[in-house]
């Protein structure tokens, strides 16, 4: 390995430690602790666990987490009302609606009637509108993780080329928008381009989120690249990335790994953006 390896868990220890200071500030302020409403529709056991952890995350950092269980009643008209009473409730600053949903319910629900200001982990229409648009907007967590991990390595990516494998809204096209964004030259690249390597190749920032292990080799990466890998898949070797991080790692300037890297540094960046509506909340009064 000669890449430098960009420790997830060491950027998300570092933005906890900094979470907590602002939280303790507003509490210093008098302001009511940032509030997080999680609403789980399914005893699947991956979105129990997901809200459990994010809970404890959350309140480790001084943040209120809530976490909601409406599977007993499974129609849209519930999860309307529910979604409704939270954007009302001045008390809540950010609402996260753990998916998939189960299929009686339609996540069309989540994404027209969520307030744009309260949705953290930037799901709705209008957040992803104004994301396109280039306005003010609550990303979805995993793009913008992405951004913090290639940060870690490359403050400005202004006229470098990167690569996005994978165009899911949550994760490949948000960070393509986002790269975009900040002045980088992006492809898309997805289940639809021939010849992946022929674009990987060209990549100074390489982002793959595609869920495919070992999809990305040694030789389809451009020397010094800097490899950020979301991939999740379960393998009989345990979790591995997309990326064949033994070859890669040796060709790259810098590689997150997996686990230990994306992952991490996700739950974190939700918190974050509560903790902000918290403190625009706190300069409202
Ligand atoms: P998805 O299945 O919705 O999208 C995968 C995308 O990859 C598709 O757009 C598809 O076109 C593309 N793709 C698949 N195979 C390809 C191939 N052979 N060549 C080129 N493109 C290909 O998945 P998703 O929700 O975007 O998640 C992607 C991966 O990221 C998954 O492994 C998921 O577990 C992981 N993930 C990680 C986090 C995190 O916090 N680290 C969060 C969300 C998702």
């Amino acid at each position: 390995v000669t890449a430098t390896i960009i420790d997830g868990k060491v950027i998300a220890r570092d933005m906890r430690e900094h979470l907590k200071s602002r939280v303790q500030a507003l509490g210093e302020h008098g302001v009511t602790p940032p509030h997080l409403r999680i609403i789980v529709s399914s005893d699947d056991a991956d979105q129990t666990l997901y809200a459990g952890r994010l809970r404890k995350t959350g309140e480790a950092l001084g943040i209120e987490v809530e976490v909601e269980n409406i599977s007993e009643t499974l129609t849209d008209e519930r999860l309307a009302g529910e979604i409704q009473e939270v954007n009302r409730d001045p008390r809540v600053d950010g609402v996260i609606v753990t998916m998939p949903l189960p299929r009686e319910l339609s996540a069309d629900t989540v994404y027209s009637l969520l307030d744009p200001a309260k949705d953290v982990d930037g799901v709705t229409v209008a957040n992803a509108g104004r994301l396109y648009l280039g306005q003010a907007a609550h990303p979805p967590s995993t793009a913008s993780a992405i951004m913090d991990l290639i940060h870690s390595v490359a403050a400005n990516v202004r006229g470098m080329n990167a690569v996005v494998v994978g165009r899911s809204a949550i994760v490949g096209k948000p960070t393509w928008l986002l790269l975009m964004r900040e002045g980088a030259t992006v492809t898309e690249c997805h289940t639809g381009t021939t010849d992946l390597g022929h674009h990987t190749r060209q990549a100074d920032i390489l982002v793959s989120a595609a869920g495919r292990p070992k999809l990305i080799t040694a030789d389809m990466i451009k020397p010094g690249a800097i490899v950020i890998d979301a991939g999740i898949n379960e393998t009989d070797g345990g979790i591995t990335g997309d990326v064949d991080f033994p070859g890669v790692s040796d060709t790259a300037s810098a590689i997150t790994p997996v686990p230990g890297g994306v992952g991490p540094v996700t739950n974190v960046v939700l918190l974050r953006e509560v903790v902000l509506n918290a403190e625009s909340r706190a300069r409202a009064v």
